[in-house]
């Protein structure tokens, strides 16, 4: 498969689990470099937020028309990050038709300016040749405590060990569905770089990042828009 044309803009693929962190530093890498940001999950959780507003079931009715409509400002909507939703786009996330229709929205978002996108299949199906490609990951658990805590939980409630084993079920569980699916399957590609974000700050994890994007973008002479990589380097 061919890159779309970009100029020199380059394309930043940022793959990885639930709550590694790969949200959280596709933000700040894209403000670093100036870049857009596309937190693509947000694509297949507004199709099944408006599947669930229209009444229909996401197990058993295909999302494809919706996502043939969607509009970016969907992706503004405020109520995509509910349980219903989690489940929603799991399920419409499964359904080939959905992801074909969605494929040219994400490639045309960074066509002209270049940008870091995250979600599950960037590197490996919707920019194979991206410029740079990330897979951040952690362990179940790591980020189990990190999704409690982003939720409202505290570290001194009572039941504090059982409401996070709670969610790292459910994370272990949506990892198995991301990863086993017969469409685009959570994966690394081949030529990305693992980053382990267990044990380091989303500041280390950004300043990580940075260097391993400078170094990237030196050896194919890709340019950025604005700010020079390698002062936010040093
Ligand atoms: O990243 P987030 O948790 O918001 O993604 C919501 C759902 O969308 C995930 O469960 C995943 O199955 C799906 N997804 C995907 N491909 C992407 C991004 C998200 O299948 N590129």
């Amino acid at each position: 498969m061919t890159r779309p044309v970009t100029g020199s803009a380059p394309i930043i693929a940022v793959d990885g689990p639930a709550a590694a962190g790969k949200g959280t530093l596709s933000k700040r890498l894209a403000e670093a470099l100036e870049l857009p940001h596309l937190d693509t999950g947000l694509l297949y959780r507004a199709v099944g937020r408006l599947m669930i507003n229209a009444g229909l079931d996401p197990a058993s009715t295909s999302g494809e028309s919706i996502a043939r409509s969607l509009s970016l400002a969907d992706l503004q909507r405020t109520d995509l990050r509910t349980p219903d939703v989690d489940a929603a786009a799991s399920l419409v996330a499964r359904d080939n038709a959905v992801r074909q229709a969605l494929v040219d929205m994400q490639r045309l978002f960074a066509r002209e300016n270049g940008a870091v996108l995250d979600g599950r299949d960037i590197g490996t199906v919707i920019f194979p040749d991206a410029d740079v490609k990330l897979f951040i990951t952690a362990s179940p658990y790591a980020r189990a405590v990190r999704r409690y805590i982003q939720n409202g939980g505290s570290d001194d409630a009572p039941d504090r060990d059982q409401l996070v084993r709670t969610v790292e079920v459910a994370l272990i569980a949506r990892d198995h569905a991301d990863s086993t699916r017969a469409s685009a399957p959570l994966r690394m590609a081949d030529d990305a770089v693992k980053i382990e974000t267990d044990t380091l700050t989303a500041d280390e994890v950004l300043a990580h990042s940075l260097r391993i994007v400078r170094d990237a973008l030196k050896a194919k002479n890709v340019n950025l828009p604005s700010a020079s990589v390698q002062d936010l380097c040093s």
